[in-house]
């Protein structure tokens, strides 16, 4: 079985050696790098964060792009926007990439760890509820956990791999709760959800152009918001809090230098131009990866329900730990790379004394998620 999946990968790709997702530049990259330097504007300044920004607007339906440097940075501003502060707890999935947790812990702030759900591996809005039901209680208007007294400002769930988590269910959830919903859709730029663009269910959704996501600006991340003045804040914020329009060096609060330099955007203007096409491609390796593992009895993950995902790296999932140990060791070792889960967040040593509701579902998918090879295949 392992030898098949293995000649399948390898002739999808046509290539003996299979990265797990490697960038492509097929399109005018290499123009808009040289337009940056031909007119020194490689920095701060220069027209193409604004392009980049409003293309990312019209592509995902956000009303307002901010980007930034970064997703980790993308995220710790996305929570101090919507209020969290030191002390105060944030509601997260244990399986995730450690930046979620990262982004919280900036703020002085904790993460608790709710479960996600088997089919969507992003959060679960019933275990959610369950946990806030026997958990938190509303004073003066804001959340807090009965058990230690800290506020429950935010709620971070993530979108797996690209695919959406029920997030409609989780916004009312968190709405009930008054606990604001940001969303991690680092992984997810092209990932529609009931036919709307995730990232635009929450008060802030984030996106990731690291150079192993869908689009990539080398390094990047960028805010999407449908409040035009959060979004006016955030820019605020991240170019040191400068006052616009002065010619002095005035600013008004603590900033941070957290703005996407003009080659990176230059980089991400032409990704954008070919993204649909990305997503369409990544949708077909999908259908062909879904056929072939059927044929071989493994469980293919395919798109939760009511979700259009962008199929950023596909999942298997095995029987048990010691089949996805071995088809993680023979796919690797004849240059087929594969790579399990995250280990769960609330194992790490700075995450393992958090609160966490029951977390079985996370536990097993851990034990079973196998992620494959997954580029745009030229
Ligand atoms: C990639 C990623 C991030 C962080 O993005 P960077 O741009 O690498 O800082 C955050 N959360 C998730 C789930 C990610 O996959």
């Amino acid at each position: 079985m392992y030898k098949s999946v293995v000649s399948f990968i390898q002739e999808l790709y046509g290539s003996n050696q299979v990265p797990l997702h490697a960038p492509i530049f097929c399109g005018n990259e290499k123009t808009y790098l040289n337009e940056c330097i031909d007119t020194t504007f490689v920095s701060s300044v220069g027209k193409f964060v604004d392009q980049f920004e409003e293309q990312l607007a019209a592509f995902t339906g956000a009303k307002k792009v901010v980007a930034c440097v970064n997703g980790t940075n993308a995220l710790f501003l996305a929570l101090k926007l919507v209020g969290v502060e030191n002390g105060d707890e944030v509601l997260t999935q244990p399986l995730t990439f450690v930046a979620t947790c990262n982004s919280i812990a900036y703020l002085g702030a904790t993460p608790v760890f709710i479960d996600v759900d088997i089919d969507t591996m992003g959060m679960s809005p019933i275990s959610l509820r369950r946990w806030l039901s026997e958990n938190a209680l509303i004073k003066d208007g804001s959340c807090y956990n009965k058990l230690n007294g800290n506020r429950i400002k935010a709620c971070l769930p993530m979108h797996t791999f690209g695919h959406p988590v029920k997030i409609d269910e989780i916004k009312v959830i968190c709405d009930e709760y008054n606990i604001e919903l940001v969303e991690d859709a680092a992984e997810a730029l092209g990932s529609l959800y009931k036919g709307k663009h995730v990232g635009n269910f929450g008060k802030v959704g984030v996106i990731s152009f690291n150079g192993n996501k869908i689009l990539t600006t080398g390094g990047g991340g960028a805010l999407m918001f449908n409040d035009i003045e959060l979004a006016r804040c955030a820019k605020h914020l991240i170019t040191q809090a400068k006052v616009a329009h002065s010619i002095d060096f005035a600013h008004d609060e603590v900033g941070y230098n957290l703005r996407m330099p003009n080659v990176n955007a230059a980089i991400g203007c032409a990704q954008m131009e070919n993204l649909a096409q990305f997503v369409a491609n990544k949708r077909v390796t999908a259908t062909l990866y879904k056929q072939f593992f059927t044929q071989q009895g493994i469980r293919f993950f395919t798109e939760p329900e009511e979700a259009t995902s962008n199929y950023w790296l596909n999942v298997v999932i095995l029987n048990d730990r010691k089949q996805r140990d071995e088809f993680l060791r023979y796919t690797n070792l004849h240059g087929v790379m594969t790579r399990p889960a995250w280990e769960l967040m609330n194992k790490l040593p700075m995450y393992k004394d958090c609160v966490q509701g029951n977390i079985d579902n996370s536990k097993w998918l851990e034990d079973r998620i196998v992620n494959i090879p997954s580029s745009v295949r030229l």
